[in-house]
């Protein structure tokens, strides 16, 4: 076994006791598998033991390898989890599955236009900067019930969760919470939260989707 076999099988074992902690079904929690940074070469293994789902956070970096990787691996699923600028939206649309940073107006309103011309609708998500760190992507919490009315009512788009990445030096869970709570009220069923630092505490508290990166890929030597 290569040490990508050995780390995912690790960390599909680790979803799977929290989700039973949880009392909820692994089935219902996506290992978002991500790839930044690696290569085509290093994604493969990963592919090859079955898994689909993978994220990544630039689009340029992304057009670079994964067109490929999706011609020979069909039914993969790509999620775009990094600040994603309004003129790089027709790519995005083009390339990935989901986008889970919406986070701002002209955003949204770019992002209903290329889904309409494209015909080609990737699943979406709000980012919400749970921290209210000022330099940090996403809604702020107090703004995203409004914010996901101006997505659905005037831009007509299907939002269907919520992410976010809490400060780096805080304890998630809060943030998790806060996450969870704004989603409910909203309706939305899906949270993406949890790294590869505490994706067990994000399952507990009701993550659908956790962004795995360094704990199934290794670290990474390029900082990001
Ligand atoms: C890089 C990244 C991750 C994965 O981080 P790890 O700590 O390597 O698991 C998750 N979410 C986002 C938004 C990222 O940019």
């Amino acid at each position: 076994m290569n040490t990508i076999t050995q780390r995912y099988n690790d960390v599909t074992a680790r979803i799977e006791a929290a989700a039973m902690k949880s009392n909820r079904s692994a089935a219902d929690v996506t290992l978002v598998a991500v790839s930044k940074t690696f290569t085509a070469g290093d994604i493969e293994p990963a592919l090859k033991l079955g898994h689909r789902v993978f994220g990544e956070n630039r689009v340029q970096e992304s057009q670079g390898k994964w067109p490929a990787l999706k011609q020979a691996y069909t039914d993969t699923c790509l999620h775009l989890i990094g600040p994603l600028q309004t003129n790089k939206v027709r790519e995005a649309v083009a390339l990935f599955d989901a986008i889970e940073t919406l986070d701002r107006e002209k955003l949204a309103r770019t992002l209903a236009k290329e889904i309409q011309s494209a015909g080609n609708s990737p699943e979406l998500f709000i980012q919400v900067n749970t921290g209210n760190e000022p330099q940090k992507a996403g809604i702020l919490p107090d703004d995203a019930d409004a914010f996901l009315k101006l997505c659905t009512g005037t831009y007509d788009l299907t939002v269907t969760g919520m992410m976010c990445i809490p400060p780096f030096d805080e304890d998630p869970v809060a943030h998790f919470r806060l996450l969870a709570e704004i989603a409910e009220r909203n309706g939305l069923a899906k949270l993406s939260m949890g790294m590869s630092g505490d994706f067990e505490t994000a399952i507990e508290l009701g993550a659908t989707h956790v962004r795995v990166g360094s704990a199934i890929f290794g670290s990474r030597t390029q900082q990001v």
